[in-house]
């Protein structure tokens, strides 16, 4: 229950219609099914949701929440269980009415943004300004604001267009003592160009790799970088998923790659990254294509082991999008992928000659539309390693997900996704490279309940057992897994909890996902 007097209070910051303690509300922020790994589709409620239309209103919001002794927990576009409460008395700040592209700046190439505005408005009108931006792999109805500030960042093009961390330009940052700081070059004028000064930077403090969850208080607005973009500036889409009709441009070809094996695959990797070629790079497991375009044929083929065979030998792929900026350039990249591909055993399908599925991949590779089919197999997925690291050890992740995966779908505790269902290239023509394991199942199953925190633990005690570099997403099974990763990785636990009491000595921001600022006994609690 909210005491009286805040009812009051937010009454007048934010209007009496932009705040909620309606157990029906609440009870729709409560329903976040994906990105944790407690049983069930249900987190904690809030104590209530409120809607701040401002950056004044959010720093009006958060100093009430001291005020009163609650804890507050910002979300973008909400999409995930990680962007709502992590215990009881948490006050639940909805940004959806920030929703304004702020600021265009073509020459410099950055756009400015709040919260609630999805990858999918910035890119229609990037498209039409010859530019284009970072679209993670959760697709473009996601806030490019909550994946540059606070929440990892990979995504389908990264090979030419980054990790999202690596794409911020500043910020304006309400911290959770309620104060205003603004990162980069707006921290000392109005303009947005770089977010590592002459005003002050605190990148790494404010996001490092995986983002603080929310933990480090609210993000109002910021600048995200921007690309070119070789294609139209309008596309003409015909039609929905399954009968879209997109024309893919000349300039731009979309293929599949496929070799022997993995050192083959890894090899081929690090030589178009090399080479600096590509505009889109990704596997994209054969299982989870099945699993979301056809569930029911993929649920069928399970038993039948002649025909898994056949789609396990696509195993070692990656989709591959060229876009020439002339013909030339073009050229060019054709015949390296061609020559890289030849040289290391694989072989090239050109989807762009294929009739629907031409369609759909040129333009999910461009928009990352397709992500949320994900959900259609089973109803919910994890996602476990995702450390980022260089291919080698990106490849060894693969393999041991898929080993630790077997036994999970052997004893029924996860979908039969063929195994193997690894998502990830390389980012930044090779600086490193990203795969995740992804596991599809079922929350409402009970032979499936309670089985993904043990997925999560066994994917951890991997990566340290083998060495498979940093954390990856283990931190979805909450903040405690820093005390266990920690002592292995540099003690970075350590280091991220003197930031969390330096910036939020008083827990107010909630850190279930982050780190807390003292131990508990059980950071679960
Ligand atoms: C199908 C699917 C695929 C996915 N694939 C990828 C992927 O490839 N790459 C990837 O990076 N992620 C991926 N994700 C996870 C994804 O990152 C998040 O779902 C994504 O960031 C979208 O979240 P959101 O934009 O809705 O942000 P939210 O859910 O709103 O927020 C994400 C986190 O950031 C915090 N946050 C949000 N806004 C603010 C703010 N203004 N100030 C302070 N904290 C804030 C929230 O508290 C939360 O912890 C995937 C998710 C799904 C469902």
């Amino acid at each position: 229950m909210l005491p009286e007097r805040m009812i009051k209070q937010l009454e007048d910051i934010v209007g009496i219609e932009n705040f909620s303690t309606s157990p029906v509300i609440l009870d729709a922020y409560a329903f976040q099914p994906f990105h944790k790994t407690e049983p069930g589709c249900w987190i904690r409620r809030p104590v209530a949701v409120v809607l701040p239309a401002s950056t004044e209103e959010v720093q009006a919001v958060v100093a009430l929440c001291h005020e009163h002794g609650l804890k507050f927990k910002a979300h973008s576009t909400g999409w995930g269980a990680m962007g709502g409460p992590g215990g009881n008395n948490v006050v639940q700040i909805d940004l959806r009415r920030m929703s304004r592209i702020v600021e265009w700046d073509e020459k410099n190439r950055f756009v400015v943004l709040e919260p609630y505005v999805c990858c999918a408005q910035v890119q229609a009108e990037a498209m039409r300004r010859g530019l284009n931006l970072h679209i993670i792999g959760a697709g473009s109805a996601t806030s490019p604001l909550a994946s540059c500030t606070s929440h990892i960042g990979m995504g389908w093009t990264s090979i030419s267009t980054g990790f999202s961390g690596r794409n911020i330009m500043g910020v304006e940052w309400v911290l959770p003592s309620g104060e205003l700081l603004r990162l980069g070059t707006c921290g000392s004028s109005d303009k947005w160009f770089c977010a590592d000064g002459p005003g002050p930077s605190l990148r790494g403090v404010m996001r490092g790799w995986a983002g603080a969850d929310g933990g480090l208080g609210i993000f109002t607005k910021c600048a995200v970088k921007l690309f070119h973009w070789p294609g139209p500036r309008e596309t003409e889409v015909k039609g929905r998923f399954m009968d879209l009709d997109v024309e893919v441009p000349e300039n731009f070809r979309v293929v599949t790659c496929i070799f022997p094996d993995a050192e083959s695959f890894a090899n081929a990797a690090c030589k178009i990254g090399e080479a600096e070629i590509g505009f889109m790079m990704c596997k994209v497991a054969i299982g989870l294509t099945l699993a979301g375009l056809t569930p029911r044929y993929l649920r069928r083929i399970g038993s039948l082991p002649n025909l898994r065979a056949v789609f396990e030998a696509f195993k070692h792929q990656f989709h591959f999008v060229i876009a020439g900026n002339s013909k030339g350039d073009f050229d060019y990249q054709n015949k390296t992928l061609e020559r890289i591909v030849d040289e290391n055993g694989g072989i090239i399908i050109d989807i762009s000659q294929i009739p629907l599925a031409k369609s759909i991949a040129y333009w999910d590779f461009v928009r990352a539309f397709s992500p949320p089919v994900i959900f259609r197999m089973g109803g919910n997925f994890f996602t476990a390693f995702g450390g980022d690291e260089a291919i080698n050890c990106t490849v060894e992740q693969a393999r041991i997900g898929e080993e630790i995966k077997r036994r999970f779908i052997a004893k029924g505790a996860i979908l039969d996704d063929l195994g193997d269902n690894a998502w990830g290239g390389i980012y930044e023509h090779n600086l490193f490279s990203h795969t995740e394991e992804l596991t599809l199942f079922d929350h409402r199953d009970p032979s499936h309940s309670g089985q993904v925190e043990d997925f999560a633990a066994a994917c951890m005690n991997a990566t340290i057992e083998h060495n498979l570099g940093g954390g990856g997403f283990a931190f979805f099974a909450g903040a405690h897994v820093h005390e266990t990763l920690g002592p292995v990785i540099s003690n970075y636990h350590v280091w991220q909890r003197k930031i969390k009491k330096a910036f939020d000595p008083d827990d107010i921001s909630d850190s279930h996902y982050y780190i807390h600022a003292e131990q508990k006994k059980d950071n679960r609690k």
